[in-house]
């Protein structure tokens, strides 16, 4: 176990990447570059990391924070809720923890949004506790190296792999470590052509030996995307747009949107927007006009919004499945946080215009 954990330590201080999370032990900072690199790539995450921090320099001024303005620094970065559980567990730590996030991972794990990963990067980063964090890479990268070859998905694989983090986290800088682990992960130990002959854990590593790297980690196949299908409409009154806000939970929760909604089983286009229109903004629009549809790929879900326009709408605004809404100039619509679909939908519909 040393030596893996002084080959792996060595390599990293000499190999790891420089980024702007790497140069702070600041237990905020860490946080929200963990929060932030779930699911996200290195390379995005820095400019977004950068600016959030300059808006929102620590827990106190993103726990008074509005939310519109937390989800408008995160535009962009996807999932989320990641930003609306950030605003959330900065209000928690100023209420229960003083402003200061406490430094170990049980009392991490109770604040919204953070799991048992972010619980053990932040816990061992910044505040040297020993501590197992387990991501995508470090999977990869436990797995090969101790021959983990149940479904690592699965419990009892999940189990080992994060049983054999635990074991390998005790020992001095815990937070290298599990940096390392990751990035080996990311640069060296990849999904498809892992770099065996580069790596400091050859000596040691199960599939390098079993010649099976490529293979792991074992994991289920992810059920296909389910399709669904949408409608959404620039509706134009006296020059101003309406635009909607989505209620705070829930997939794109708090950002705003051209009103509209899901289409039923075998219900068209045009006729489930009036339906929506009616139904869930309380307005008729005449003379819709189709400008073309958009798609958008979520994790568990494959978009095709369907966009139309018209300036002829009677009615007073009526919110049911929303909770706020704005007339405004169309040129501004962009500037509300927005998520993907809506960023594609504008484009189409104000390029149109
Ligand atoms: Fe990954 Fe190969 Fe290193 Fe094993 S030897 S940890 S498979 S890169």
């Amino acid at each position: 176990m040393s030596a893996v954990r002084r080959a792996l330590l060595g390599w990293y201080r000499k190999r790891r990447r420089d980024l702007p999370w790497r140069r702070t032990r600041d237990p905020y900072a860490v946080w929200i570059s963990e929060a932030m690199l779930q699911q996200t790539r290195v390379e995005t995450v820095i400019p977004y990391y950068e600016r959030f921090l300059e808006r929102f320099p620590d827990v106190a001024s993103l726990a008074t924070a509005e939310l519109d303005e937390v989800l408008g620094a995160w535009q962009g970065l996807g999932y989320y809720s990641r930003a609306r559980h950030l605003r959330d567990a900065a209000r928690t730590v100023m209420e229960r923890h003083g402003g200061r996030l406490p430094g170990d991972a049980a009392a991490l794990r109770e604040l919204p949004g953070v799991g048992r990963y972010t619980a053990g990067a932040v816990a061992s980063i910044a505040f040297d506790r020993p501590e197992p964090a387990v991501d995508g890479n470090a999977a990869r990268v436990l797995a090969r190296l101790r021959g983990i070859r149940e479904d690592v998905k699965r419990p009892a694989g999940m189990r080992r792999l994060w049983a054999e983090a635990a074991a390998l986290a005790r020992g001095p800088c815990p937070g290298d470590w599990n940096q390392a682990l990751m990035e080996l992960g990311a640069t060296v130990c990849t999904p498809r052509a892992p770099r065996c002959p580069e790596c400091p854990l050859r000596r040691t590593c199960d599939a390098y030996r079993a010649g099976d790297a490529a293979r792991l980690p074992r994991m289920a196949r992810r059920p296909a995307p389910r399709a669904l299908e949408a409608v959404a409409a620039l509706l134009v009154r006296r020059g101003r747009a309406l635009a909607v806000r989505r209620p705070p939970r829930g997939l794109l929760g708090g950002l705003w949107e051209l009103p509209g909604g899901d289409l039923g089983a075998r219900e068209g286009p045009a006729r489930g927007l009036r339906r929506a229109l009616r139904e869930r903004v309380g307005l008729a629009a005449a003379g819709l006009r189709r400008v073309g549809a958009v798609e958008h790929a979520f994790s568990h879900r494959r978009l095709r919004l369907h966009v139309y326009r018209s300036a002829d709408v009677a009615g007073r605004v009526r919110l049911d499945g929303f909770d706020a809404h704005r007339w405004l100039s169309p040129s501004r619509l962009a500037e509300l946080p927005h998520g993907a679909p809506t960023a594609k939908a504008l484009r189409l519909v104000l390029g149109d215009s």
